[in-house]
Protein backbone atom coordinates (compact mmCIF):
# COMPACT_ATOMS: atom_id res chain seq x y z
CA UNK A 1 0.00 0.00 0.00
CA UNK A 2 3.07 2.10 -0.73
CA UNK A 3 2.78 6.21 -1.87
CA UNK A 4 4.57 7.36 -4.17
CA UNK A 5 5.82 10.83 -4.04
CA UNK A 6 6.99 12.75 -7.44
CA UNK A 7 7.34 16.66 -6.70
CA UNK A 8 9.93 18.96 -5.54
CA UNK A 9 12.13 16.61 -3.07
CA UNK A 10 12.64 19.18 -0.40
CA UNK A 11 8.84 19.18 0.35
CA UNK A 12 8.60 15.46 -0.42
CA UNK A 13 10.77 15.31 2.45
CA UNK A 14 7.61 17.30 5.02
CA UNK A 15 5.40 15.16 3.40
CA UNK A 16 7.30 11.83 4.55
CA UNK A 17 7.58 13.43 7.74
CA UNK A 18 4.05 14.06 8.27
CA UNK A 19 3.06 10.72 6.84
CA UNK A 20 5.14 8.86 9.13
CA UNK A 21 3.55 10.61 12.14
CA UNK A 22 -0.41 10.31 10.98
CA UNK A 23 -0.32 7.05 8.69
CA UNK A 24 2.86 5.17 9.96
CA UNK A 25 1.37 2.28 8.61
CA UNK A 26 1.52 3.30 4.95
CA UNK A 27 5.25 3.36 3.33
CA UNK A 28 5.82 6.84 1.91
CA UNK A 29 8.01 7.13 -0.90
CA UNK A 30 9.85 10.00 -2.55
CA UNK A 31 10.54 9.49 -6.41
CA UNK A 32 12.71 7.95 -7.77
CA UNK A 33 13.22 5.76 -4.50
CA UNK A 34 10.18 4.17 -5.88
CA UNK A 35 10.86 0.36 -4.51
CA UNK A 36 8.97 -2.52 -5.60
CA UNK A 37 6.74 -0.90 -8.29
CA UNK A 38 4.31 -3.59 -8.28
CA UNK A 39 3.26 -2.43 -4.07
CA UNK A 40 2.54 1.18 -5.06
CA UNK A 41 -1.04 2.18 -5.23
CA UNK A 42 -1.16 5.95 -4.75
CA UNK A 43 0.64 7.93 -6.71
CA UNK A 44 1.20 12.23 -5.72
CA UNK A 45 2.60 14.07 -8.41
CA UNK A 46 3.10 16.69 -10.02
CA UNK A 47 3.95 15.41 -13.49
CA UNK A 48 3.76 11.71 -13.38
CA UNK A 49 5.61 11.23 -16.78
CA UNK A 50 4.84 7.63 -17.46
CA UNK A 51 4.35 6.34 -14.07
CA UNK A 52 0.40 5.89 -14.39
CA UNK A 53 1.20 4.08 -17.11
CA UNK A 54 4.39 1.68 -15.44
CA UNK A 55 3.34 0.95 -11.66
CA UNK A 56 0.95 -2.28 -12.25
CA UNK A 57 -1.55 -2.20 -9.28
CA UNK A 58 -2.34 1.99 -9.29
CA UNK A 59 -5.13 3.41 -7.66
CA UNK A 60 -5.34 6.94 -7.78
CA UNK A 61 -2.88 9.62 -8.73
CA UNK A 62 -2.97 12.77 -6.50
CA UNK A 63 -2.18 16.11 -8.03
CA UNK A 64 0.04 18.32 -5.56
CA UNK A 65 -1.73 21.60 -7.09
CA UNK A 66 -5.08 23.04 -6.75
CA UNK A 67 -5.27 22.42 -10.95
CA UNK A 68 -4.55 19.01 -13.37
CA UNK A 69 -3.44 21.41 -16.30
CA UNK A 70 -0.24 20.09 -16.02
CA UNK A 71 -1.06 16.24 -16.46
CA UNK A 72 -1.52 14.52 -19.77
CA UNK A 73 -4.33 13.10 -19.05
CA UNK A 74 -4.24 10.85 -21.98
CA UNK A 75 -1.18 9.71 -20.54
CA UNK A 76 -3.82 8.15 -17.25
CA UNK A 77 -5.54 5.42 -17.85
CA UNK A 78 -9.14 5.94 -17.55
CA UNK A 79 -9.87 3.67 -15.12
CA UNK A 80 -7.87 5.61 -12.81
CA UNK A 81 -9.10 8.64 -10.32
CA UNK A 82 -7.63 11.64 -10.96
CA UNK A 83 -8.05 14.04 -7.74
CA UNK A 84 -6.68 17.68 -7.58
CA UNK A 85 -5.53 19.09 -3.89
CA UNK A 86 -8.28 20.40 -1.84
CA UNK A 87 -6.56 21.98 1.37
CA UNK A 88 -6.56 25.62 2.92
CA UNK A 89 -3.30 26.17 2.46
CA UNK A 90 -3.67 27.22 -1.01
CA UNK A 91 -6.81 29.15 -0.04
CA UNK A 92 -4.71 30.86 2.35
CA UNK A 93 -2.27 31.95 -0.04
CA UNK A 94 -4.28 33.11 -2.85
CA UNK A 95 -6.58 34.98 -0.49
CA UNK A 96 -4.03 37.25 0.63
CA UNK A 97 -2.12 37.56 -2.73
CA UNK A 98 -5.48 38.83 -4.55
CA UNK A 99 -6.47 40.85 -1.64
CA UNK A 100 -2.68 42.42 -1.73
CA UNK A 101 -3.29 43.25 -5.29
CA UNK A 102 -6.62 44.47 -5.01
CA UNK A 103 -5.86 46.73 -2.63
CA UNK A 104 -2.73 47.94 -4.29
CA UNK A 105 -5.15 48.83 -7.66
CA UNK A 106 -8.29 50.48 -5.45
CA UNK A 107 -5.46 52.87 -3.60
CA UNK A 108 -3.79 53.73 -6.85
CA UNK A 109 -0.35 52.01 -5.81
CA UNK A 110 0.90 51.94 -9.27
CA UNK A 111 0.78 55.75 -10.03
CA UNK A 112 1.65 56.84 -6.49
CA UNK A 113 4.85 54.02 -7.39
CA UNK A 114 5.22 56.25 -10.75
CA UNK A 115 4.51 59.30 -8.82
CA UNK A 116 7.50 58.47 -6.27
CA UNK A 117 10.13 57.98 -8.88
CA UNK A 118 9.46 61.29 -10.42
CA UNK A 119 9.53 62.20 -6.66
CA UNK A 120 5.95 64.40 -6.96
CA UNK A 121 3.47 64.08 -4.46
CA UNK A 122 0.25 64.62 -5.54
CA UNK A 123 -2.65 63.19 -3.35
CA UNK A 124 -6.11 61.56 -5.83
CA UNK A 125 -9.38 61.69 -4.53
CA UNK A 126 -9.93 58.41 -2.39
CA UNK A 127 -12.49 56.12 -4.05
CA UNK A 128 -14.81 54.10 -1.98
CA UNK A 129 -15.07 50.32 -1.85
CA UNK A 130 -18.55 50.10 -2.78
CA UNK A 131 -17.82 51.98 -5.72
CA UNK A 132 -14.95 49.89 -6.91
CA UNK A 133 -16.63 46.52 -8.79
CA UNK A 134 -14.65 43.15 -8.36
CA UNK A 135 -15.40 40.42 -11.01
CA UNK A 136 -14.20 37.58 -10.50
CA UNK A 137 -13.59 34.78 -13.40
CA UNK A 138 -14.16 31.45 -11.83
CA UNK A 139 -16.28 30.51 -8.96
CA UNK A 140 -14.42 27.31 -7.36
CA UNK A 141 -12.64 27.02 -4.08
CA UNK A 142 -10.36 29.78 -4.76
CA UNK A 143 -12.76 32.46 -6.74
CA UNK A 144 -15.48 31.81 -4.05
CA UNK A 145 -12.93 32.29 -0.72
CA UNK A 146 -11.45 35.51 -2.68
CA UNK A 147 -14.74 36.82 -3.23
CA UNK A 148 -15.93 36.22 -0.03
CA UNK A 149 -12.78 38.05 1.60
CA UNK A 150 -13.00 41.18 -0.69
CA UNK A 151 -16.77 41.47 0.13
CA UNK A 152 -16.15 42.30 3.70
CA UNK A 153 -13.98 45.66 2.46
CA UNK A 154 -17.14 46.84 0.94
CA UNK A 155 -15.99 46.47 -3.06
CA UNK A 156 -19.01 45.50 -5.26
CA UNK A 157 -18.39 41.65 -6.00
CA UNK A 158 -19.35 39.69 -8.98
CA UNK A 159 -18.32 36.21 -9.78
CA UNK A 160 -18.25 34.48 -13.37
CA UNK A 161 -18.60 30.39 -13.81
CA UNK A 162 -19.93 27.84 -16.35
CA UNK A 163 -22.96 26.61 -14.64
CA UNK A 164 -24.91 29.12 -12.37
CA UNK A 165 -24.04 29.84 -8.75
CA UNK A 166 -25.46 31.77 -6.03
CA UNK A 167 -23.84 32.86 -3.24
CA UNK A 168 -25.24 35.97 -0.98
CA UNK A 169 -23.68 38.90 -1.50
CA UNK A 170 -22.36 38.21 -4.61
CA UNK A 171 -23.79 38.60 -8.10
CA UNK A 172 -23.35 35.02 -10.00
CA UNK A 173 -23.42 35.44 -14.20
CA UNK A 174 -22.67 32.12 -15.66
CA UNK A 175 -21.92 30.64 -19.44
CA UNK A 176 -21.09 32.72 -22.68
CA UNK A 177 -24.45 33.98 -22.29
CA UNK A 178 -23.26 36.15 -19.21
CA UNK A 179 -20.33 37.09 -19.87
CA UNK A 180 -19.84 40.67 -21.29
CA UNK A 181 -23.11 41.87 -19.06
CA UNK A 182 -20.07 40.62 -16.29
CA UNK A 183 -17.20 42.39 -18.11
CA UNK A 184 -18.85 45.66 -18.56
CA UNK A 185 -19.44 45.61 -14.55
CA UNK A 186 -16.16 44.53 -13.80
CA UNK A 187 -13.73 47.59 -12.87
CA UNK A 188 -11.09 45.13 -11.17
CA UNK A 189 -10.87 41.25 -13.59
CA UNK A 190 -9.59 38.66 -11.22
CA UNK A 191 -8.84 35.05 -12.98
CA UNK A 192 -9.10 32.25 -11.21
CA UNK A 193 -9.78 30.13 -14.37
CA UNK A 194 -8.40 26.38 -14.16
CA UNK A 195 -6.63 26.37 -17.78
CA UNK A 196 -8.56 23.75 -20.19
CA UNK A 197 -9.15 24.07 -24.19
CA UNK A 198 -12.15 26.39 -23.36
CA UNK A 199 -10.39 28.46 -21.43
CA UNK A 200 -7.08 28.71 -23.07
CA UNK A 201 -6.54 33.03 -24.77
CA UNK A 202 -9.83 33.92 -22.93
CA UNK A 203 -7.98 37.38 -21.55
CA UNK A 204 -7.66 38.53 -24.76
CA UNK A 205 -8.13 41.50 -26.54
CA UNK A 206 -12.63 40.79 -26.82
CA UNK A 207 -12.37 40.16 -23.26
CA UNK A 208 -9.95 43.29 -22.39
CA UNK A 209 -12.55 46.05 -24.78
CA UNK A 210 -15.91 44.55 -23.04
CA UNK A 211 -14.46 45.75 -19.78
CA UNK A 212 -14.91 49.42 -18.34
CA UNK A 213 -12.27 51.83 -19.67
CA UNK A 214 -9.32 52.06 -17.32
CA UNK A 215 -10.30 48.91 -15.79
CA UNK A 216 -7.32 46.19 -14.08
CA UNK A 217 -6.64 42.72 -14.49
CA UNK A 218 -5.18 40.30 -11.81
CA UNK A 219 -4.50 37.34 -13.35
CA UNK A 220 -3.82 34.10 -11.20
CA UNK A 221 -5.36 31.68 -13.20
CA UNK A 222 -2.53 30.05 -15.29
CA UNK A 223 0.04 31.82 -18.12
CA UNK A 224 -1.70 30.29 -21.39
CA UNK A 225 -5.31 32.03 -20.47
CA UNK A 226 -3.64 35.57 -20.94
CA UNK A 227 -2.78 37.11 -24.60
CA UNK A 228 0.46 38.88 -23.81
CA UNK A 229 0.28 41.09 -27.03
CA UNK A 230 -3.05 41.97 -26.19
CA UNK A 231 -2.36 43.16 -23.11
CA UNK A 232 0.34 45.27 -23.94
CA UNK A 233 -1.84 46.71 -26.73
CA UNK A 234 -4.85 47.63 -24.17
CA UNK A 235 -2.45 48.73 -21.86
CA UNK A 236 -0.82 51.04 -24.31
CA UNK A 237 -4.33 52.10 -25.27
CA UNK A 238 -5.28 52.74 -22.06
CA UNK A 239 -8.06 50.19 -22.13
CA UNK A 240 -6.59 48.87 -19.33
CA UNK A 241 -4.91 50.83 -16.62
CA UNK A 242 -2.69 47.73 -14.70
CA UNK A 243 -2.67 44.57 -14.42
CA UNK A 244 -0.72 42.18 -11.39
CA UNK A 245 0.01 38.65 -13.01
CA UNK A 246 1.40 36.02 -11.10
CA UNK A 247 1.31 33.74 -14.52
CA UNK A 248 2.91 33.75 -17.54
CA UNK A 249 3.20 32.33 -20.49
CA UNK A 250 6.50 30.42 -20.92
CA UNK A 251 7.45 30.32 -17.56
CA UNK A 252 9.67 32.31 -16.56
CA UNK A 253 8.80 35.03 -18.81
CA UNK A 254 12.31 35.44 -20.89
CA UNK A 255 14.08 37.92 -20.08
CA UNK A 256 13.31 40.40 -22.89
CA UNK A 257 9.99 40.05 -22.91
CA UNK A 258 8.06 43.34 -22.99
CA UNK A 259 5.80 42.88 -20.01
CA UNK A 260 9.06 43.18 -18.16
CA UNK A 261 9.30 46.87 -18.10
CA UNK A 262 5.53 48.02 -18.32
CA UNK A 263 5.16 50.81 -16.35
CA UNK A 264 1.79 49.57 -14.68
CA UNK A 265 1.83 45.67 -14.59
CA UNK A 266 3.41 44.09 -11.51
CA UNK A 267 5.05 39.97 -12.22
CA UNK A 268 5.68 37.65 -9.99
CA UNK A 269 6.79 34.11 -9.94
CA UNK A 270 3.86 32.11 -10.02
CA UNK A 271 3.92 32.61 -6.25
CA UNK A 272 0.66 33.30 -5.34
CA UNK A 273 -0.33 29.99 -3.47
CA UNK A 274 1.01 27.02 -2.72
CA UNK A 275 0.20 23.45 -1.44
CA UNK A 276 0.98 23.78 2.47
CA UNK A 277 2.66 20.13 3.23
CA UNK A 278 0.80 19.46 6.72
CA UNK A 279 -2.28 20.20 4.87
CA UNK A 280 -2.34 18.84 2.35
CA UNK A 281 -1.31 15.42 3.70
CA UNK A 282 -4.29 15.54 5.66
CA UNK A 283 -6.39 16.10 2.76
CA UNK A 284 -4.98 13.09 0.76
CA UNK A 285 -4.88 10.64 4.00
CA UNK A 286 -8.79 11.99 4.16
CA UNK A 287 -9.22 10.95 0.56
CA UNK A 288 -7.84 7.98 0.95
CA UNK A 289 -10.25 7.31 3.85
CA UNK A 290 -13.62 8.62 1.39
CA UNK A 291 -11.88 6.25 -1.07
CA UNK A 292 -11.77 3.25 1.10
CA UNK A 293 -15.28 4.21 2.27
CA UNK A 294 -16.64 3.90 -1.02
CA UNK A 295 -17.20 8.11 -0.75
CA UNK A 296 -16.60 10.78 -3.37
CA UNK A 297 -13.36 11.91 -2.84
CA UNK A 298 -12.73 15.86 -2.47
CA UNK A 299 -11.70 17.64 -5.43
CA UNK A 300 -11.99 14.39 -8.01
CA UNK A 301 -11.34 15.63 -11.60
CA UNK A 302 -14.16 15.31 -14.12
CA UNK A 303 -12.35 13.83 -17.04
CA UNK A 304 -14.79 15.47 -19.74
CA UNK A 305 -14.69 18.73 -17.84
CA UNK A 306 -10.83 19.09 -17.70
CA UNK A 307 -11.18 20.58 -14.40
P1 LIG B 1 -12.20 24.88 -9.14
O1 LIG B 1 -12.69 24.75 -7.74
O2 LIG B 1 -12.19 23.69 -10.03
O3 LIG B 1 -13.10 26.02 -9.82
C1 LIG B 1 -13.01 26.34 -11.17
C2 LIG B 1 -14.08 27.39 -11.50
O4 LIG B 1 -13.89 27.80 -12.86
C3 LIG B 1 -15.50 26.83 -11.39
O5 LIG B 1 -16.35 27.82 -10.84
C4 LIG B 1 -15.88 26.57 -12.85
O6 LIG B 1 -17.26 26.68 -13.13
C5 LIG B 1 -15.14 27.69 -13.55
N1 LIG B 1 -14.91 27.36 -14.95
C6 LIG B 1 -14.17 26.35 -15.47
N2 LIG B 1 -14.22 26.38 -16.82
C7 LIG B 1 -15.01 27.44 -17.14
C8 LIG B 1 -15.46 27.98 -18.37
N3 LIG B 1 -15.10 27.46 -19.56
N4 LIG B 1 -16.28 29.05 -18.34
C9 LIG B 1 -16.67 29.59 -17.15
N5 LIG B 1 -16.27 29.12 -15.94
C10 LIG B 1 -15.46 28.06 -15.95
O7 LIG B 1 -10.73 25.49 -9.18
P2 LIG B 1 -9.96 26.31 -8.03
O8 LIG B 1 -9.47 25.39 -7.00
O9 LIG B 1 -10.80 27.48 -7.63
O10 LIG B 1 -8.66 26.80 -8.85
C11 LIG B 1 -8.78 27.59 -10.00
C12 LIG B 1 -7.45 27.70 -10.71
O11 LIG B 1 -6.56 28.55 -9.99
C13 LIG B 1 -6.65 26.40 -10.81
O12 LIG B 1 -7.14 25.57 -11.83
C14 LIG B 1 -5.27 26.93 -11.14
O13 LIG B 1 -5.15 27.11 -12.52
C15 LIG B 1 -5.25 28.31 -10.47
N6 LIG B 1 -4.29 28.34 -9.35
C16 LIG B 1 -3.26 29.20 -9.40
C17 LIG B 1 -2.33 29.26 -8.37
C18 LIG B 1 -1.21 30.23 -8.37
O14 LIG B 1 -0.33 30.15 -7.51
N7 LIG B 1 -1.18 31.19 -9.28
C19 LIG B 1 -2.49 28.41 -7.25
C20 LIG B 1 -3.57 27.54 -7.22
C21 LIG B 1 -4.46 27.50 -8.28
P3 LIG B 1 -18.35 25.70 -12.44
O15 LIG B 1 -18.42 26.14 -11.00
O16 LIG B 1 -19.60 25.97 -13.17
O17 LIG B 1 -17.82 24.30 -12.60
Amino acid sequence: MTVLYKADPVRGALWAERFAQLAPEMPFRVWPDIGDPASVRFLVAWQPGDLAVTLPNLEIVFSVGAGVDQLDLSQIPAHLPVVRMVEPGIVDGMVEYVTQAVLTIHRDLFDYHLQQQARAWQPMPLRAAASRRIGVLGLGMLGTAVLERLRLFGFACAGWSRSQHEIAGIDCYAGEAGLATFLARTDVLICLLPLTDATRGLLGRQVFDTLPRGASLVHVGRGPQLVGDDLLDALERGQIHSAVLDVTDPEPLPPDHPLWTQPRVRITPHIASATRPESAVDAVLENLRRFRAGEPMNGLIDRTRGY
